[in-house]
């Protein structure tokens, strides 16, 4: 079976290692010094002041929500993962859904302008299979409007604009450290600023909202535990090398697939990819079940990467999102994993080829 993705696992020894260390310490959670050595890391391979290591990366979001006024509506692509919009729901905001560009896919900065009422507290935009968003077109538009910018980075480890890693743009960036991601940590995420209150406040919340015996705030458990951290300690070295092994791939299936007619983002100028994804756009929804029927089949799993549109699930009271609809229903994420053979992608770029 060749699936969508494969998690990396790093030589036993080397997570041996931090066992060993675990039990000599017996200490397993609550900010351990696997946690704190991870986020000193993870700060200077991002180039940014404050990481908070978490548990998931949908409590990343629900935290960075939890920092906004609520009752409020906040502007959001409809061209994400499902756990997006749902934390604003579940946080206790509006999701307001502008459209997105057919280029890379992110949100349409036009669509935002015309989006935003007295009620709008902030953009939640996700950089769309580490594709950035037009940043700095969203970083006006804010200013202008006091509203504050949270990225879903789940996508953007390891992807660079104008040299700078994409998880230090906006005020707030979220990461998912899922296993499927690029970089992981079994279950994990972050939470990632420059701005030393919000960090501040977002500790607390990660940690029920109080330090020893006092407390301030209302709070969530957001922590990571040491066997978490110490599986993003084995791996972070490793992430130049990930990234070129699946530009090998990603251009092998660029090659192979070049004549078809398929579209596939085209990220901004600056963008350095970290090729995380390996998405296709064909013409249209019956041939993407033909293709994805017929991997099938022959017992390679492709998914449909983002779908549905979040606008049109049954929790929201969705605004109509022209692009987004009708990308989701014709993308096609392929098999993109470090392991993942160079035969394994001809055969599957020979089957798609035979459904045209
Ligand atoms: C994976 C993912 C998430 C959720 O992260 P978890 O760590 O699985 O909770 C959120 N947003 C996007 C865009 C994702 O791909």
């Amino acid at each position: 079976m060749i699936n969508v993705t494969q998690p990396f696992l790093p030589p036993i020894e080397a997570y041996e290692k931090y066992l060993k260390e675990i039990w000599d310490r017996k200490w397993l959670t609550n900010n351990g010094p696997l946690v704190q050595e991870l986020e000193e890391k993870l700060k200077s391979y991002l180039g940014v002041k404050h990481l908070l290591y978490l548990n998931n990366g949908t409590i990343a979001l629900q935290i960075a929500i939890k920092t906004l006024p609520q009752n409020c509506e906040i502007i959001t692509t409809p061209f994400s993962y499902v756990a997006t919009s749902n934390s604003i729901l579940w946080e206790g905001s509006k999701p307001v859904f502008a459209d997105i560009k057919n280029t890379d896919f992110t949100i349409d900065p036009e669509k935002i302008a015309a989006l935003i009422t007295e009620n709008t507290s902030a953009i939640l935009a996700t950089h769309v299979y580490g594709n950035p968003c037009d940043v700095a077109a969203i970083e006006n538009i804010a200013k202008a409007h006091h509203l504050r910018v949270i990225y879903d980075g789940a996508h953007a480890f390891g992807a660079e604009l104008n040299g700078k890693p994409l998880l230090s743009f906006g005020d707030i960036s979220t990461c998912s450290f899922h296993a499927t991601k690029l970089f992981h940590t079994v279950e994990g995420g972050a939470i990632i600023t420059n701005d030393d209150d919000l960090a501040k406040e977002m500790t607390l919340y990660r940690q029920f909202g109080h330090v020893g015996d006092d407390h301030f705030s209302i709070g969530i458990n957001g922590k990571g535990s040491e066997f978490h951290a110490a599986m993003g300690l084995c791996l972070l070295p490793m992430m130049g090398e990930f990234i070129n092994k699946r530009k090998v791939i990603s251009e092998l299936y660029d090659q192979l697939l070049g004549d078809l007619p398929i579209q596939k983002p085209v990220a901004i100028m600056g963008t350095r990819h970290n090729y995380s994804y390996q998405p296709i756009i064909v013409d249209s929804e019956e041939r993407l079940i033909t293709i994805q029927t017929l991997l099938s089949r022959n017992n390679i799993n492709a998914r449909r990467y983002f779908y549905p549109s979040l606008n049109n699930l049954p929790q929201y009271k969705g605004e109509l999102c022209p692009i987004a609809e009708s990308v989701s229903t014709r993308a096609l994420a392929l098999p993109m994993y470090y392991a993942l053979e160079k035969k394994d992608v001809i055969t599957i770029c020979n089957l798609i080829k035979s459904c045209f």
